[in-house]
């Protein structure tokens, strides 16, 4: 009998994190939580309400407004993973942009944010066998989680991989902007109070920068396989 576990994965932007996760959630047969399309949303949703923008920020009126956000996930089978759904209305594309990476660090900040979300990752991951990525989940969403890995590479590699998603679904962007943004939210999700990015102490780390994705994948099958068997 196999035991089913909880797989949490944190780190830095563009590390790859969901990529893994999503090969994970593959070959177990988990379920794969992107939290960080949960926060993007939340931000997606402030934006088209005016509550957040370039040097700005309404706290109080999102707090107020957050019991209208109703997050879901609807998997879909020909892309292979779940896309997220704002109130219904699958935003997966928008949420993608430079313009929401800019504002979602800041949104991120806010505890009562925090809190829904932590709230409904847990709900989700109850019955384990669950495989989610982000930057507070060995720390704060699951610290009982069997297995935490915490991804870094360099800026330059991680900023790389983020341009060419960008510009392959034909996004006009800069790599100037988006090496910027990379270590922009990296900061302000290390240094924020509530919850900061950080290697939860019994994560595994794993530098990728010169890793390839089957390598790294492989090790880390080895390391669940021993949790589960
Ligand atoms: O994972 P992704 O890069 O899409 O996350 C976008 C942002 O959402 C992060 O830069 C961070 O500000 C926030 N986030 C968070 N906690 C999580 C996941 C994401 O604060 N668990």
């Amino acid at each position: 009998m196999m035991n089913k576990i909880i797989i949490a994965i944190d780190g830095f932007s563009s590390t790859g994190k969901s990529t893994i996760a999503k090969l994970l959630a593959k070959k177990y047969n988990y379920i794969y939580v992107d939290t960080g399309a949960m926060y993007r949303a939340v931000t997606l949703f402030a934006k088209q309400n005016n509550f957040v923008a370039k040097d700005f920020l309404n706290k109080e009126s999102l707090i107020s407004n957050l019991k209208d956000i109703s997050l879901s996930f609807k998997f879909n089978i020909d892309l292979g993973f779940a896309e997220m759904l704002l109130n219904g209305v699958n935003v997966e594309k928008e949420i993608r942009t430079l313009e929401v990476s800019q504002l979602v660090s800041k949104v991120s900040t806010i505890s009562e944010v925090r809190k829904k979300l932590v709230a409904e990752q847990q709900l989700m991951g109850e019955n384990r066998g669950i495989v989610m990525d982000g930057r507070d989940i060995g720390t704060v969403v699951f610290p009982d989680a069997e297995l935490k890995l915490f991804m870094t590479a360099s800026a330059d590699k991680r900023a790389t991989r983020r341009y060419k998603e960008l510009i392959d679904r034909g996004d006009k962007v800069s790599f100037k902007d988006i090496l910027f943004n990379v270590e922009e939210r990296d900061r302000i999700d290390s240094t924020r109070e509530d919850s900061p990015l950080m290697k939860a102490e019994d994560a595994i780390g794993f530098d990728n920068s010169d890793m390839g994705i089957k390598e790294q994948f492989e090790r880390i099958c080895a390391l669940v396989d021993r949790r589960i068997l």
